[in-house]
């Protein structure tokens, strides 16, 4: 059993092709994925996949990287992650790469997310994108640790990964670590202890080898972990079972939900 913590299904390059994308999905052993929202209007597509589907779950949250959108409050985030099919309030955090200073907004953007977290009791989902600096900070002064959470398609060295775990995260590793340029970050996944490791696809984006330059999608997970197993010298089922057992810890997801039909309360 695998699960794609991290991918994007209601981005248009999977969005036409849902139940082919889903079918594969479910015939490679991947027994769930998570459906990260980006902006407040795709909240509107992204949670319909996982109210339909008992094996998607989803996000709330307005990805560092779009400035052209509804801004969230922290009100608006704790209201729209009340639904018990939405086990995560991300993707947030910081990306200095794209766009450039004065990037205060999307400072102060990443503190309403992680105020929003500790507020609902969900964790958070983070990107760091050339500024893992900020980003800590900004995790240490706004308390993220009570929210807990992890950081996604991880790029950073060890040292910022063990700042992280510091914090009580988890380190999620996407289909780079496949790549044969990333001797680095294959390091780093050497190191991470697979009690704090997730994997994901962060599709339709960085296909793990031998996938890679293809549009991707939740089926290639197993790609990441049979990598991960191969860097730790340890058996795919163990990198497997691992990460799997974190995403339903981390996400607080009862093993009894995972194959209902509809969502449950849970509170
Ligand atoms: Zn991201
Ligand atoms: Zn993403």
């Amino acid at each position: 059993m695998f699960v794609d913590s991290h991918c994007h299904l209601s981005f248009p390059e999977l969005a036409g092709d849902l139940p082919g994308v889903l079918s594969r999905m479910r015939e490679n052993r991947v027994v769930a994925a998570l459906n990260v929202c980006t902006t407040l209007p795709e909240f509107d597509v992204v949670l319909p996949v996982a109210e339909r589907e008992p094996d998607i779950y989803a996000s709330v949250g307005v990805h560092p990287d779009n400035s052209d959108t509804p801004e969230p409050t922290v009100d608006r985030l704790c209201e729209l992650a009340r639904h018990p099919k939405v086990v995560a309030i991300g993707e947030t955090g910081l990306d200095y790469y794209r766009l450039t200073e004065p990037l205060e907004w999307q400072r102060e953007r990443f503190r309403v997310h992680i105020r929003a977290a500790r507020a609902a009791g969900k964790p958070l989902i983070i990107h760091t994108r050339a500024a893992s600096a900020d980003t800590i900070r900004l995790m240490q002064e706004e308390g993220a640790t009570q929210a807990g959470g992890v950081m996604h398609c991880f790029t950073e060295s060890l040292d910022v990964a063990r700042a992280a775990m510091d914090l009580g995260f988890y380190v999620s590793f996407s289909g780079i670590v496949t790549f044969k340029s990333a001797r680095e970050l294959q390091e780093v996944a050497r190191a991470v202890p697979l009690e704090r490791m997730l994997i994901e696809t962060d599709a339709p984006y960085l296909a793990p080898v031998p996938f890679r330059g293809k549009r991707n999608e939740p089926a290639f997970v197993p790609n990441v972990a049979i990598k991960i197993a191969e860097l730790k010298a340890v058996t795919v089922e163990t990198v497997a079972a691992a990460t799997t057992e974190n995403f339903f810890h981390l996400f607080n997801i009862l093993p009894q939900i995972v194959n209902a039909k509809a969502p449950i309360e849970l509170q």
